[in-house]
Parts: C-alpha cells; sequence; structure tokens
C-alpha cells in the first residue's frame, strides 16, 4: 500500500509546476486555483475542434474553425484603431485575418506566399469574413502539420491569462494524474454503472476529449463524466452539511417539554384556531425541543400561513423552563412588526418581552443588554444586532431565525457562543420562500423541515392580472375608486438598480404624479432610504387607515401585514422573480375583502418575462410558483445568493442535476457510515471554502 502515500495533487502548490512563477500564482487565485488539484478541476467551459481544416469557402460566421492557406498578402490599416490585417486564401475562398496587438516581427513574419494555418472565430467584419487574434502556425511547405487528435478545451479565463497558459498548465499536471494522487474516493462499485469511470479517466477525458465525444453533451454538462463529478461534488456538499449538523446535535441543549398549562392559557386569549397545518408543525417543534440536544428546523410557510403564532409556541416551551428566547428578523420593519405580535401575546401571561436593534439611543440599548444578561428579558425580539458580541444571554435555550436566508451553516455553529456554558439552544428558521423539495433536500441538508401548506381560513384568493403601461390611466383611475369606496391600496415600484438611492428616487417621483392625478386621496411613501422611525410611523398610519394609497419599492415585500389592503399595483413585475411577486402579493388578500394585484408590465415584454406572468395569473399556491420559477431561472435565482448563502459548486448546477440529488443523499450517508475516514477528504477535495466548516 506504499503507492498511496504519493502525495495528493490537492497538497501541491501551482508554484511546483514549471513556469509557474508568484504572479501567475496570483492571477490563478483569482479564479480559486490554487494546487495541482484545482488546476483539473477547472474545467473547459467548452471545447473547439480543430482535428479537421475547413475549406476557406464553407466557413460559417460565429464558428470556431481550423483553416489553412496561403497568405496574400498583409497590410496595417488605419482605421477607428490600427489594425494589422492578412489576407488568406485556398483553393476556396478568402478569409482575413485582424490583429489590433502585434508586434514588428509578427508583421514581418505574415509575408505573402507563406503558409499558414489558424485557429479562431469567423466574424463577419468590414472585409468580408474575418478572424480576429486567430491562434495561428506557419506551415513549412515540405512537411505537413499535424491535426489535432482531440477536441481543445477552451477554460474559464481571466484577463492576462490565456487559453494557451491554461491548457499548457492543465497538460503538466494530467502528465502527473495518477490513481495515486486522485484516488477514487467513491467507490465505483457504489455508483450508476454510466459513471463507474475511475476520476482518473474522467479528468484525462474532460480536459481533452477524443474527436467523437459529443459536443453537445459536454456544452450542456449532461456528459455522463461531468455528471460523474457533478454527483461527487454534490456528495461532498451534502456531506459537509451532514457533518455540521451532526456536531451540533452532538452538543447538548436544554430538554424543553410541552408548557401545556401555558399553552392552554395562550390559545385561550388568541382571537383565532390554529390550522390543522400549523398545529402540526408545532407538534413537531414539541417533539424536538423536548431532545437534549439542538433542535434544527426549517418552517416553510407561504405568506400570510401563519408562522408567527408557531414561532410564539416555541417561544413558550424555553419561557416555561426559565430560559430566554432570541426572535431575529432581516429588517427592522419586521423585527418591529414581530415584536408587537409577540408583546400582544405574550405580555398579557406576564412574559418579558425586549427589544434591540442596531439603531436604538445608548441609554435604551445598554437597558436592553443589561436586562438580556440579567434574564429580565424572557423572549428578545430585533434584528442581526442580536447575535453581535456584546449580547450576552443569561440563558438562551431557543433562537428563532425569521426570514432569513444568509443564516448558513457556520452562523448556526456560532450560535453555541451564545448559548449557555455546556450548551447550544434550540435553532427554528423560518421562511416563506417555497422551495422545491429537491432543492431543499439539497440546500438545506443539514435542517429538518417541516411545511405549513395551509392559508387560514377565510382568505379568499387573490386574483391577479396583467395590464401593459399602455392602460395606466385605467389602473389609476381602478385605485381612485377601490380607495374611495374605504379600501387600501400598494403601488410597488421596481427597479432594476440594487441602489436603495435609486429606487427611492423613482418611487419619489412616482409618488408625485399619482398625487397629482389622484388628488383625492392620501398618498404616502415609504422606501428603503427613510429612517426607522419614519418607515414605522407611515406603516403605522397605512395600518391605521389614515393612508389609503401607499407607493413602495420592494421593501414591502417580506412580512407587513395590513388586512385592509386589498389592491397591489406592481409596477414592471417583469424585472422582479417569480418568488418575489409572489412575496410581494402576499401583502394583500389577508382580510375578508376579495383582493386584486395587477401587474402592470412594461411595453417591451421578453417570451420569459410573459411566461413568468402567466405563471402568477395561474398559481396562488408558492411552491407551484416556485417550481416554475426553478424551471425558467435555475436555482441560483430560486434560493438567491442570499439562501445559497455559502454553497459555491464548481461543476454541479442544482437546477441540471437535480436528478442526482435523491442518489447524492443515498451515497453521502452512506459514505459517512460505512467509510468514514473518505469523508474528510472529499470533502477537502471540493469545497472552496473549507475553513467555513471546520469542526467546533
Ligand atoms: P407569515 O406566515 O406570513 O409570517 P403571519 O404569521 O404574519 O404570516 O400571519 C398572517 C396573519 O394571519 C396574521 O395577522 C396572523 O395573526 C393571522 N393568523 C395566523 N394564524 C391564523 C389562524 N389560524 N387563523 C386566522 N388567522 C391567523
Ligand atoms: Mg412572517
Amino acid at each position: 500500500m506504499k503507492d498511496t502515500l504519493a502525495p495528493s495533487l490537492a497538497k501541491i502548490d501551482v508554484t511546483a509546476l514549471k513556469g509557474v512563477g508568484s504572479q501567475l500564482a496570483a492571477k490563478l487565485a483569482k479564479i480559486n486555483i490554487h494546487t495541482l488539484q484545482d488546476i483539473l478541476f477547472h474545467l473547459p467551459l467548452r471545447y473547439m475542434d480543430r482535428t479537421r481544416i475547413t475549406p476557406i469557402g464553407s466557413v460559417q460566421p460565429n464558428s470556431d474553425v481550423v483553416i489553412e492557406g496561403e497568405i496574400r498578402g498583409s497590410d496595417i490599416v488605419f482605421g477607428r484603431r490600427r489594425s494589422l490585417m492578412c489576407r488568406v486564401q485556398d483553393g476556396t475562398g478568402v478569409i482575413t485575418l485582424r490583429f489590433f496587438h502585434f508586434s514588428g516581427a509578427q508583421k514581418n513574419n505574415l509575408t505573402q506566399g507563406a503558409r499558414i494555418r489558424c485557429y479562431g472565430e469567423a466574424r463577419r467584419g468590414s472585409s468580408g469574413l474575418e478572424l480576429y487574434h486567430p491562434e495561428y502556425q506557419l506551415v513549412e511547405t515540405a512537411q505537413a502539420l499535424p491535426l489535432e487528435q482531440r477536441l481543445t478545451p477552451v477554460y474559464p479565463a481571466l484577463e492576462g491569462l490565456t487559453q494557451q497558459r491554461l491548457r499548457s498548465l492543465s497538460e503538466q499536471v494530467l502528465g502527473l494524474l495518477h490513481s495515486d494522487n486522485m484516488p477514487d474516493l467513491l467507490p465505483p462499485p457504489w455508483l450508476n454503472q454510466v459513471y463507474r469511470t475511475s476520476l482518473v479517466d474522467v479528468l484525462n477525458f474532460l480536459h481533452h476529449p477524443p474527436a467523437e465525444a459529443s459536443f453537445t453533451q459536454l456544452l450542456d454538462g449532461v456528459h455522463p463524466y461531468q455528471q460523474r463529478l457533478a454527483l461527487e461534488e454534490l456528495v461532498a456538499h451534502q456531506m459537509s452539511m451532514l457533518r455540521a449538523r451532526e456536531q451540533l446535535q452532538s452538543m447538548l441543549a436544554p430538554v424543553l417539554p410541552e408548557p401545556t398549562l401555558l399553552r392552554q392559557k395562550f390559545e385561550q386569549r388568541l382571537s383565532f384556531q390554529l390550522t390543522a397545518a400549523q398545529q402540526r408543525v408545532a407538534s413537531d417543534i414539541a417533539a424536538d425541543l423536548n431532545k437534549p440536544y439542538p433542535m434544527l428546523r426549517l418552517v416553510q410557510g407561504d405568506v400570510g400561513s401563519g408562522k408567527t403564532v408557531v414561532a410564539a409556541l416555541a417561544a413558550l416551551h424555553a419561557v416555561a423552563q426559565g430560559r430566554q428566547v432570541a426572535v431575529m428578523a432581516p429588517t427592522e420593519i419586521l423585527a418591529q412588526q414581530h415584536r408587537n405580535s409577540f408583546t400582544a401575546w405574550l405580555e398579557p401571561l406576564g412574559i418579558q418581552v425586549g427589544w434591540l436593534t442596531g439603531r436604538q439611543s445608548q441609554t435604551l440599548r445598554r437597558q436592553q443588554l443589561a436586562d438580556i444578561a440579567s434574564g429580565e428579558s424572557q423572549v428578545v425580539i430585533g434584528t442581526h444586532a442580536l447575535f453581535q458580541a456584546e449580547v450576552e444571554f443569561a440563558d438562551l435555550g431557543l433562537a428563532i431565525i425569521d426570514e432569513q436566508h444568509r443564516f448558513g451553516v457556520h452562523q448556526r455553529l456560532a450560535l453555541k457562543e451564545k448559548s449557555a456554558a455546556g450548551y447550544c439552544a434550540h435553532q427554528l428558521i423560518m421562511t416563506a420562500t417555497p422551495i422545491p423539495r429537491t432543492l431543499a433536500m439539497s440546500a438545506y441538508a443539514d435542517l429538518d423541515c417541516s411545511v405549513i401548506d395551509e392559508l387560514p381560513p377565510g382568505r379568499t384568493p387573490v386574483t391577479t392580472v396583467a395590464i401593459s403601461q399602455d392602460r395606466r390611466v385605467e389602473v389609476i383611475e381602478r385605485v381612485r375608486s377601490a380607495c374611495l369606496e374605504g379600501r387600501q391600496a400598494y403601488w410597488v415600484c421596481t427597479l432594476i438598480e440594487e441602489s436603495e438611492v435609486l429606487q427611492a428616487s423613482a418611487a419619489e417621483e412616482i409618488e408625485q404624479s399619482l398625487q397629482l392625478l389622484l388628488p383625492e386621496l392620501k398618498i404616502s411613501l415609504i422606501h428603503g432610504r427613510m429612517k426607522p422611525a419614519e418607515k414605522e410611523a407611515t406603516m403605522q398610519a397605512f395600518k391605521a387607515g389614515d393612508i389609503q394609497l401607499l407607493v413602495a419599492t420592494t421593501v414591502i415585500e417580506v412580512g407587513v401585514d395590513v388586512a385592509n389592503a386589498s389592491l397591489m399595483i406592481i409596477e414592471n413585475p417583469e424585472r422582479l422573480g417569480l418568488a418575489q411577486l409572489h412575496q410581494l402579493r402576499g401583502r394583500v388578500g389577508r382580510g375578508q375583502a376579495q383582493s386584486h394585484c395587477v401587474l402592470l408590465y412594461g411595453t417591451q415584454l421578453s417570451d420569459n418575462g410573459r411566461q413568468r406572468l402567466q405563471a402568477m395569473r395561474e398559481h396562488a399556491d408558492g411552491f407551484a410558483i416556485a417550481e416554475i420559477d426553478l424551471k425558467l431561472r435555475g436555482p441560483g435565482e430560486v434560493l438567491g445568493s442570499r439562501q445559497t448563502g455559502d454553497i459555491r459548486f464548481r461543476i454541479a448546477d442544482l437546477q441540471r442535476d437535480s436528478d442526482l440529488l435523491p442518489e447524492v443523499k443515498l451515497l453521502a450517508q452512506r459514505l459517512m457510515a460505512e467509510q468514514p475516514e473518505a469523508v474528510r477528504p472529499l470533502i477537502d477535495r471540493w469545497l472552496f471554502n473549507v475553513e467555513s466548516y471546520v469542526t467546533v
């Protein structure tokens, strides 16, 4: 077995290669290449076929070609940019090579009558077909230049890092590649027949496939060898999450049994009955909390499904045992809303509700911090500020995290720091973003999942229509009559730019124009640039009915609850993703009245945009919409960078490879059970940011 002592390619730095100094190493580091293994996992984006020469006469524009012919002449042309133009002819036609950067020696080499072979992409230029900056070789007339035997890889590159350079690096490393330094960590017999090829063969193939390999399969990333790698990568990610979960659950958590009496008192005071779905999820949570290790549960529930009251029920478990609860919301507005609900529900039961945000006055903050540290505050509501270092809980037993997708694996681990000595708090994570099951399996492998799949009774589904901006006047009329009948409305302004400044100013303009057109209405504006106190005051005024039409940026997206608002206009909805539209629309339809959502789309609508609006018209269920979003836009968009957080794949693509996921799950579990020694190396092999997954 001494062969296995060969140093893994993952352990050898790129500078060990010929011609790689510190400068090149720094460039490679920018594309996450540090080791020899990284070079091999930097796989081609696409391939070029240089295995045959195309007659110049049959070259198609926008295709990669190899041509060979005789130079008819070279000139320096002074157009908008100085360029060297070189005409090449074979028996079938003429093509022009164009160079913007060139040396004198180069010009002298390209002499009339010389034979040349060029590789490049043909485009239509001012002189007919042109090859811009082709790679080329002069051909000695006496001997024919051999053609490539295999497809030529094109790598994801970076300025100053040429394809030739990347190719020569991968060739060098392939020369060293051996099953000793790149072992198969997933036992081949466990794999489906089509994926059983060894990693060494797979990498050799993908860096220079034989000429007959399927171009389209490779381009789409669905070649069995690519899938074999994607499978392994997904297994690595899955295991890293399961590991984090194991670590967390190896810690102790306070046992929080069902607080029967307190719960009875709580439910008696509620103005409604829990839905069956709420009760089911509450009992999932109760079962978790009754165990001596941390709960790790994700509750998914569509907007308006009533997650807050389920969270409050969970809080009662901790309070009844004398432990504290932290409730974290991603924005000030949402935190405030939770504060209102929790205060209204819990204070009559004699439970102290604390409040901590980043924007409190020093005095207030100091007081709150003291109450948290002494245990006086039993339930503390707040924003991210809750998890700052200076916040010390007397005895944190449960952390509830609402709509907080960035709360990834390592933050979950870090919660230990906030918990009582020797303990890690139970964790309840709530999201209104429905996540298709296959994605959830992968993205949240470290969490148990419960779904509130039922809305409280008495809600009438929102009717959704799509209307073009051409008919804006009609829409404005509709707002007028709804408001005059005593309803309230939202007018949501969208902007593609992330900038809050631009969003705010666009919303301001719209508010002013609506004010002119609707002078009889009380109109107000809310956007992300306003001070929290102003936003809060505006929301309160809207809730109280003092504002009839609220012009808003997408800040109202999550959570804000006004039952009398039954009309929502969304300007240019085509700019938003389906998940976001669904969230926005969830702001209406919260009361008894029939609610409407008008998607006021721009006149130039893409096909994809049209399909998305249609999905919004046809579906009310967030999960159905998420599935469509997944089909139309891919998981990066569905989960958003917010949600994928720390997941970055080299090769796998959750959407394209979603059919692998069930197998991924089984393989990950089996490897952890049967070959635990392979787990760490496999995780290290694939994850970019291994430090974030270190053990606590
Ligand atoms: P979300 O799941 O979007 O966070 P909320 O918890 O804010 O939803 O609940 C939305 C509204 O529905 C709130 O006004 C809440 O009081 C109310 N609600 C929650 N559960 C029920 C129920 N079982 N019956 C009637 N109303 C309910
Ligand atoms: Mg909510």
